[in-house]
């Protein structure tokens, strides 16, 4: 399948990656919006958020856990950080592989653009 996230799980594409385990992958995001910015992505193929389903939900709580668990090790956790979706067209999803972003170190704002 052509998709470059697959191609980062499989390392046919290289990353910077920051966690990986069975079910999830963690990486910095190569054009950062924030001082920090990662992805976190599951290692099944899901194409959006349109996708979640109850199949494939444990994964997706379990990508939170980690987000919680990183945020902490990276030290975003007291200052605060975002985590974004962007699903689809309209919410500027530019690559078909669910993500979500971590942004943190910068006061972010509010509404986005
Ligand atoms: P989105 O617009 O929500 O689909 O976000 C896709 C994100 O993937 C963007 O922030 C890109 O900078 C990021 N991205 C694309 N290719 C790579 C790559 N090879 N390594 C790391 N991040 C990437
Ligand atoms: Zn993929």
């Amino acid at each position: 399948m052509d998709c470059i996230f697959c191609k980062i799980i499989n390392g046919e594409i290289p990353s910077s990656k920051i966690y990986e385990d069975e079910e999830v992958l963690a990486f910095h995001d190569i054009n950062k919006a924030a001082p920090i910015h990662f992805l976190v992505i599951p290692k099944k193929h899901i194409q959006s958020a349109n996708e979640i389903n109850s199949e494939n939900s444990k994964t997706i709580a379990h990508i939170f856990e980690i987000i919680s668990k990183l945020a902490k090790d990276l030290g975003i956790s007291e200052g605060g950080y975002r985590i974004v979706n962007n699903c689809g067209k309209d919410g500027g999803q530019t690559v078909n592989h669910l993500h979500f972003h971590v942004l943190g170190q910068r006061d972010l704002k509010w509404p986005p653009g």
